[in-house]
């Protein structure tokens, strides 16, 4: 069997073509336009190409954009401050603020005091406890994708056994919990593992669908999955660099090996990624809505 490919930048172009509709929509006819800010801070090269991805998918989509770029020494103070005032600054529905911040900033003081009715990366505890009782504001735009991804591509979501490799609080926990749900694109059977876990294969040999968000390049290979299985990888690993200086990236998956085994399976680089930022769009949307009294 050689396997469907799952394209996330298919998926990712589709549901940003919706979005486009929708704001196009909003605007129209309520006179709403989504708000995104993104706020870096310092200059890490990593993270100033994903706030211009960001900025430039919001530009792109039609959702008003501002963008604040701050020393690396900003103080925590002066980064709170920033915050509340764009809490109360009603052209904006979302604060994203880019991750990792300098060391002499506590993260998570940092992302609480984003209010939840603009937590748009879905990483408040009031979003994540909204996701966990089944009555979310805010998914967490990686796994948000994950769903979208398994959803779009027409794969049985209900009944099947799924193994997520990897438990961190912005993939593997809610990831695990949007398809831990009594709702439609869940009703999964959910094992998660980690780097306690006895026996992964014996895990992942019985998985319908497997969800690899470990960070480690080929964690899974062939022989730890069984005919038929759906496997979304989520890693993005640097295995070296091109003569011409670019990175190579793999996923957490042996790709070529295993997609003779899996009946889909999601490429690295094209799967995930291109989804995470469609799916802040769509949460930023969500956000005007809530915002304006529509949803
Ligand atoms: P993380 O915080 O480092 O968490 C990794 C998790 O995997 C941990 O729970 C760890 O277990 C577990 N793990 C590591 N090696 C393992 C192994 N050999 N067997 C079983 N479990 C193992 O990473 P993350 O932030 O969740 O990200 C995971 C990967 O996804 C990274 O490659 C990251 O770059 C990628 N990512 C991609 C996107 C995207 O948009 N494409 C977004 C987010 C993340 P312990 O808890 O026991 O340590």
């Amino acid at each position: 069997m050689t396997a469907q490919i799952i394209s996330g930048t298919e998926i990712a172009k589709e549901i940003r073509a919706e979005l486009k509709q929708e704001i196009a929509d909003l605007k129209e006819k309520h006179n709403v336009v989504p708000g995104l800010v993104t706020v870096l801070v310092g200059a890490d090269p990593a993270s100033q190409v994903y706030v211009g991805q960001k900025e430039k998918t919001s530009q792109n989509l039609g959702i008003y954009s501002e963008r604040y770029d701050l020393p690396e020494d900003t103080s925590q103070e002066d980064l709170l401050a920033l915050i509340d005032k764009l809490n109360n600054d009603p052209k904006i529905n979302g604060i994203l603020v880019q991750l990792p911040l300098p060391k002499h900033i506590n993260e998570t003081e940092v992302l609480y005091a984003i209010s939840p009715k603009k937590d748009v990366d879905g990483f408040h505890p009031v979003s994540l406890g909204k996701l966990m009782i089944g009555e979310p504001d805010y998914i967490p735009c990686t796994p948000h994708g994950i769903q979208q991804l398994l959803i779009r591509s027409g794969v049985k979501i209900e009944g099947a056994e799924v193994v997520v490799v990897g438990r961190s609080n912005i993939v593997g926990k809610p990831i695990a919990n949007i398809l831990l749900q009594k709702a439609d694109g869940a009703n999964a059977t959910v094992t998660v593992c980690h780097t306690r876990t006895r026996d992964l294969a014996f895990h992942t040999k019985r998985a319908d669908i497997i969800i690899a968000a470990a960070g480690k390049a080929k964690a899974i290979t062939a022989d730890m999955v069984k005919d038929g299985v759906v496997v979304i990888d989520v890693g993005v690993n640097q295995i070296g660099t091109t003569a011409e200086g670019k990175r190579i990236l793999v996923g957490d998956v042996d790709f070529e090996a295993v997609k003779e085994k899996a009946s889909a399976i999601t490429p690295v680089p094209g799967g995930v990624g291109p989804m995470t930022i469609t799916m802040l769009m769509m949460n930023t949307v969500r956000a005007a809505k809530l915002a304006a009294g529509l949803a």
